[in-house]
């Protein structure tokens, strides 16, 4: 390409034109130029480095759940996490994930099955280990860095090991992965409950389908701002149902937007500045994506 930005890389792992819609629970946007989909984590330490010496953007996706691509796609290289997938019981209540586990298998099969403390934080979020640890994902339950003893990364400097203490997150966010890092993974301390855990799981799913829509979206595209819900703001300034193109504010929930009927990025967009604005207008909040936007100038 005359921009300089490679569509080949030197690893059976890597893609030219990778669809990314397929890639996201919102199954919105563009190609990639190129994706690598490393299967260990020597392979990730590799891409890594060969991609933080390539000109032009970068991203690394995991589950894809919590992120808005754009319709002209991505014009740099993008690192997949979705096959290191090592999971390993290290004793003790201590486990280490890969990046690319999904966390409803960390749920599910290690704190379900050993009836682990915590299950109603974690319950029923899509996506990836790597993405969590990112996000902080969470409930009002608590997050999953909460979990962490350590996280696995992978910097300009290479591999490091970082202990994962309170101050280094908050809600929905973490301080320790810089913009040119990759989370490769973490060792996860449970501890056993007292009560069983599976009703609290079951009470929690239902929830879930019951109150969230289903259908392509990110689930909640705003932060809740403090002491209050950006799905009560977007709903009392009536924009349940608003649509734009193939768009719409859930009337389910309102801090849902779903891609309903082959909805483009723009048309997301356009529902997220008209919340943002009504929210503003109305209540003098300034609402806060949660979603992240991918959409490089
Ligand atoms: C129906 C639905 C319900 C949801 N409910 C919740 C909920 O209850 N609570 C909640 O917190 N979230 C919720 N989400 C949002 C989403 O599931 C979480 O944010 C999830 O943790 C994102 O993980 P992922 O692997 O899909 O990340 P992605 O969407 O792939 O990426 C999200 C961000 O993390 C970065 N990232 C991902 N993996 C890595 C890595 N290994 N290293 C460095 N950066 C990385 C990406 O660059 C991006 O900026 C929901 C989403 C949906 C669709």
């Amino acid at each position: 390409m005359s921009d300089g930005i490679p569509d080949t890389a030197p690893f059976p792992f890597a893609r030219a034109d990778y669809p990314l819609a397929p890639a996201t629970r919102y199954n919105i946007g563009g190609p990639a130029r190129l994706a690598l989909l490393p299967e260990t984590e020597d392979d990730a330490a590799a891409a890594h480095a060969w991609m933080l010496g390539q000109p032009g953007p970068r991203l690394v996706l995991g589950g894809g759940s919590n992120v808005l691509v754009a319709d002209a796609g991505f014009p740099g290289i993008v690192l997949l996490t979705t096959r290191l997938t090592r999971l390993e019981d290290l004793g003790g209540g201590r486990w280490r994930a890969g990046a690319g586990l999904a966390l409803s298998t960390l749920v599910r099969d290690v704190m379900l099955a050993r009836n682990y403390a915590g299950v109603g934080a974690l319950t029923g979020i899509p996506g990836s280990v790597g993405g969590a640890i990112f996000m902080n994902a969470g409930t009002v339950n608590g997050s999953a860095c909460q979990f962490l003893e350590t996280a696995d990364l992978l910097g300009p400097e290479g591999r490091r090991t970082l202990a994962v203490t309170p101050d280094l997150y908050d809600y929905r966010s973490q301080r320790f992965c810089g913009p040119d890092d990759v989370i490769l993974g973490g060792v996860f301390r449970f501890s056993p409950a007292a009560e069983d855990q599976r009703p609290i799981f079951e009470h929690y799913m239902a929830r879930r389908r019951e109150k969230q829509p289903r259908g392509f979206c990110c689930g909640s595209v705003f932060k809740n701002p403090p002491g209050d819900h950006a799905g009560r703001l977007i709903e009392a300034c009536g924009l349940k149902g608003a649509r734009h193109g193939g768009a719409v504010i859930s009337p389910l929930h309102a801090n849902f937007i779903m891609n309903e009927d082959g909805a483009t990025f723009a048309d997301v967009m356009a529902l997220i500045r008209l919340a943002k604005e009504r929210v503003r207008e109305r209540f003098g909040v300034a609402l806060e994506e949660e979603v992240r936007v991918v959409a490089p100038e």
